[in-house]
């Protein structure tokens, strides 16, 4: 079983990290955030804190990433690559940052022995899809495939997490309704 990190638990993250808890999926989940008071509401619903970028780094095998603005992305992954990861370890970031600045934070994950680098905002794409399929979204396969095991990491990180042709379809037509509306 895998353990799971995350950077950043406030408002979104302390979410995801409970779902994460609850799945019974992972092996341990890790909590790091700057607010002390973050981490420990995530400790009482059964995290496990961590002190440390350094730390974190160096126990899990995928890392989410939840901080608001570019710079702090950057500040992570460089204290991540700095840790001694284990190979393989993957990162998710769901910052609302440029593609310029992931694949920055690709380039200094590599660097630093994080092998298989960066994920783009596929997590926001699922609940976007989410808005617009409306209920019962989740699908046997692709992007709205849940959970997320091993193998739709490895298809994300290699930009093959997709959407079905039917989902992509009522996507669009749902978009073109509500731009047309
Ligand atoms: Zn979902």
């Amino acid at each position: 079983m895998m353990n799971v990190g995350f950077v950043g638990v406030g408002a979104m993250g302390n979410h995801m990290a409970g779902h994460c808890i609850k799945s019974g999926k992972f092996k341990d989940v890790y909590a790091y955030d700057l607010s002390k008071a973050a981490v420990n509401a995530m400790v009482k619903k059964g995290a496990k804190a961590s002190g440390s970028l350094k730390h974190l780094g160096g126990i899990c095998d995928v890392i989410i990433i939840m901080v608001g603005y570019d710079d702090q992305v950057r500040q992570v992954v460089s204290d991540l690559a700095k840790s001694k990861p284990k190979k393989g370890t993957v990162l998710v970031i769901t910052a609302t940052s440029h593609p310029d600045m992931i694949l920055e934070a690709a380039a200094i994950a590599k660097k630093g022995g994080l092998s298989r680098a960066v994920i783009l905002g596929h997590i926001l794409a699922h609940e976007i899809g989410h808005l617009l399929l409306g209920r019962g979204s989740h699908s046997g396969s692709g992007i709205m495939h849940v959970p997320w095991d091993k193998l739709q990491l490895r298809r994300a990180s290699e930009g093959r997490l997709l959407f079905t042709s039917p989902q992509a379809k009522q996507i669009r037509d749902q978009v073109l309704r509500r731009y047309r509306g």
